[in-house]
């Protein structure tokens, strides 16, 4: 009874936020609330005053419109923090956001999701730009242990799960057992790769220039690992490369497929390599349980039964793959005691319902 009042007390002088730092999209949780904040991870900045010019959807919007001194950066691509700065500016204003309509006393509590396999220093750098935007307490987790928690999987019992997120900069596949990571690797074959392998598939075979947002269309439109029961087919517009002028072609999901199938092997291979060194206990909870596919990139058409028909075991799409680590973030924050274990070291002083 005091630790539920103890809660409210705390929920009224402060907002406990989680966030999902992701290559390509970043989501605010606000506890009580949800999900506030859906942006993508993209920053404009000045390049002559340095100053931010816009963040998110904005800052989007503006790529290849913008005059030569504003460039638009993602700052979390590849999955490492690859510019300090931006990130912190990302977070300022993501925070700020979060914070706009609620006149608290204290600074927020706020979970981190990063990417597993990030440094210690990029996990510092993570923890210091969240303190330096007025979070009172700072908590990092990894983003396949909030996926898993956020998809509601038994995290904290004695037996194997095994997620494999598929991202924009990178997928990370990991086995989680007792609140802990028992194995996990990450790889930059994820989104951005295969919008890269349709670019050079498209010049290859086609002699077309196409950009990158066309690429992700066309992916997201037809893309598939398997082929369909109908043909699917895409118009697109790009550049001859021989003639210099526009030209629209109509490309099919087998085009597709053939333009991603290297990089799709690649993400397979990897998800046996983890699974054979994962202690056979594990190995066979996996084989019975299954996998988990959340991320963007788990929205590919015919990955769950391409998995499943290679590893030979049961692969389930989760729902709302793209929210998975946001809402796991969420749930952190709603029940911290249940999940504290989980948490990277965790050097803060006071845990969020104190
Ligand atoms: P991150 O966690 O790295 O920010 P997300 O989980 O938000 O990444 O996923 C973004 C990636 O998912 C992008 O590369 C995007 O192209 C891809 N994606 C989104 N929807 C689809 C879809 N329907 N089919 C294929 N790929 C998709
Ligand atoms: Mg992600």
């Amino acid at each position: 009874m005091f630790k539920k009042q103890r809660e409210k007390l705390s929920g009224y002088l402060s907002n406990d936020i989680g966030i999902d730092l992701g290559t390509a999209n970043t989501l605010v949780y606000m506890r009580g609330q949800g999900i506030v904040i859906n942006e993508p991870s993209v920053v404009a900045v000045n390049q002559k005053t340095g100053q931010v010019v816009a963040v998110g959807a904005q800052a989007k919007e503006m790529l290849g419109r913008t005059p030569a001194h504003i460039v638009a950066v993602r700052p979390l691509v590849g999955g490492v923090v690859s510019d300090f700065e931006v990130t912190e500016e990302m977070l300022a204003y993501l925070i700020r956001r979060a914070e706009a309509n609620s006149r608290k006393f204290l600074g927020p509590r706020v979970v981190v999701g990063v990417p597993s396999g990030i440094t210690n220093v990029e996990t510092r750098a993570v923890r210091d730009a969240t303190k330096n935007n007025g979070a009172r307490a700072v908590y990092i987790v990894e983003e396949p242990m909030a996926a898993a928690i956020g998809i509601r999987l038994p995290v904290n019992d004695p037996v194997g799960t095994m997620i494999v997120d598929i991202g924009g900069g990178t997928s990370d596949i990991a086995v989680i057992s007792l609140g802990g990571i028992v194995r996990s690797k990450s790889l930059k074959i994820a989104g951005d790769k295969l919008n890269q392998d349709i670019i050079s598939y498209i010049r290859g075979e086609f002699k077309v220039l196409i950009g990158e947002k066309t690429a992700e269309n066309l992916k997201m439109a037809i893309g598939s690992v398997l082929p369909p029961q109908t043909t699917l087919e895409a118009s697109i517009k790009g550049r001859d490369l021989i003639t210099g002028l526009p030209r629209e072609l109509v490309v099919s999901d087998t085009d597709v497929r053939e333009a991603i199938a290297f990089s799709i092997d690649n993400l397979i291979e990897s998800v046996k390599e983890v699974l054979e060194t994962t202690p056979p206990e594990i190995v066979s909870d996996v084989m019975s349980r299954g996998l988990h596919l959340v991320g963007g990139g788990a929205l590919i058409k015919g990955l769950p039964e391409l998995l499943a028909e290679t590893l030979k075991i049961p692969v389930h799409s989760a729902d709302d793959p793209m929210t998975a680590v946001a809402r796991g973030a969420g749930i952190i924050l709603e029940d911290f005691d249940r999940y504290k274990g989980v948490l990277i070291e965790n050097e803060d002083e006071l845990p969020p319902h104190s």
